[in-house]
């Protein structure tokens, strides 16, 4: 059988601990015997950012600027015990920061859903995609502890000195203040990024904001999404038959929990860190959620939504067996290679894509999974199977399906 040949690289994105022995056995296993793979590698194991001052994380993001489509493997962000443990010259910075920096992205994390592990919403029927916004609120908020009366005011000052003024609160006792902002491109990309993801994925979407009592800070959300959608995307969605809503977030979180899921929830920065974990979780497993960074652009990058499995890794230094669910590395890849067999006109690659994303979740449902999973499941007498096992069991159910 002939190999499935690639036009453009896929930029890879190889990362640490448990989930870089996985990504060397999901390519051995589950890509090179199919796919005549081409790639452009960076190693953003910790050790080699350290030895590059990190310059290969900057050097990954442009690649990506480049070709388009990206897959990364988790990485450690260090902290002061990683400093220790690695010998390193500098506290470096998050690599997914590193990166969303470079290429001004929106976040968007879907579950992966297979029968036998039922989300505990009943009528979540599909995934509920979460698209939340990475920028200012609260993350870069300023704060104040008000020690006792007096007056706090929002004071703006234009670039002629010219001073405009809100009045906070009058003090008459101590208190708290917070102050925080964000900026019109930001919103704008964001909201492009979430229209873009819509039609590519053919999936309904809702923004959910709190502007009836925000009328300035969350109105301008709303605002900015309603005139892009009608100058850009109205047509287009026409066409595509689908649908976008606006509605207050209190009114969507009560539709979500009714919903059949099936669509896209955009939220800002808070609402989407909070909403999201709510999703997931109720959804099962971290371990089944993909991630996928959009850019206004068109370019993407796919990863897992779950660390480096640290616990895991350490058992395996020592020699012990380990049942990691290589599930959502999986679904990187496949997702990598599928936008870039679409960017490329690739069918064949496209295809295959989307049968090894079959044979995964054939291979779950067939009750053959790892441990978490394995814990979670309403199915009878799995077969719990070890990290490498998993991923040859994938391969079989694969091979099967020609
Ligand atoms: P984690 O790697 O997500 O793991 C937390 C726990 O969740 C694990 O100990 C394991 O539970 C379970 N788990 C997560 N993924 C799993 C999988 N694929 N299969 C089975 N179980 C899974 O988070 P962490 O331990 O807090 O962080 C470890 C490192 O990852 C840190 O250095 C952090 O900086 C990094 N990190 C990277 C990213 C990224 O690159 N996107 C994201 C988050 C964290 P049990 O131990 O109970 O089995
Ligand atoms: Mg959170």
């Amino acid at each position: 059988m002939s190999k499935i040949l690639m036009t453009t690289p896929l930029v890879e994105m190889d990362g640490d601990e448990m989930t870089r022995i996985l990504w060397k056995m999901i390519k051995e296993e589950l890509l090179e015997p199919f796919v005549d793979l081409k790639t452009e590698y960076y190693d953003l194991g910790l050790e080699y950012r350290n030895e590059t001052d990190d310059q290969v994380t900057v050097d990954s993001a442009m690649a990506t600027k480049k070709y388009g489509v990206a897959v990364k493997c988790a990485t450690i962000t260090p902290n002061a015990a990683r400093v220790k443990e690695y010998n390193l010259k500098e506290m470096w910075k998050s690599p997914n920061g590193t990166i969303r920096a470079i290429l001004d992205g929106t976040c968007f994390r879907a579950p992966i859903v297979v029968k036998g592990i039922e989300p505990c919403v009943r009528n979540w029927e599909k995934p509920i995609t979460l698209a939340r916004h990475a920028y200012g609120d609260v993350y870069k908020n300023a704060e104040m502890k008000i020690p006792g009366p007096g007056k706090a005011e929002l004071v703006y000052t234009d670039a002629n000195g010219v001073e405009t003024r809100e009045l906070i609160h009058e003090f008459k006792s101590a208190g708290i203040i917070q102050g925080m902002h964000n900026l019109k491109p930001s919103i704008e990309s964001f909201a492009r990024c979430c229209f873009e993801y819509a039609l590519d994925t053919k999936q309904e979407l809702w923004f959910s904001s709190k502007d009836t009592i925000s009328k300035k800070y969350d109105h301008t959300f709303k605002d900015i999404f309603q005139e892009i959608f009608d100058n850009e995307y109205k047509e287009k969605f026409e066409k595509a038959g689908i649908t976008y809503f606006y509605t207050l977030i209190d009114d969507a979180v009560a539709r979500v929990m009714k919903s059949k899921g099936g669509f896209i929830w955009a939220c800002k920065n808070y609402d989407g860190d909070v909403m999201s974990d709510m999703v997931s979780s109720a959804f099962g497993s971290l371990a089944m959620m993909t991630s996928v960074l959009v850019c206004p652009d068109g370019t993407y990058e796919f990863e897992a939504a779950h660390g480096t499995v640290q616990r895991h890794y350490y058992k395996h230094l020592a020699g012990e067996e380990t049942s990691t669910n290589s599930v959502a590395t999986i679904f990187a890849w496949t997702g990598a290679l599928k936008k870039r067999g679409e960017l490329d006109k690739l069918p064949e690659l496209v295809t295959f894509a989307e049968k090894m994303e079959k044979a995964t979740i054939d291979t779950i449902e067939g009750g053959q999974m790892t441990k978490d999973l394995a814990l979670i499941t309403s199915m009878k007498d799995v077969k719990v199977l070890n990290s490498a096992d998993f991923i040859k069991a994938i391969r079989a159910t694969y091979e099967k399906m020609n």
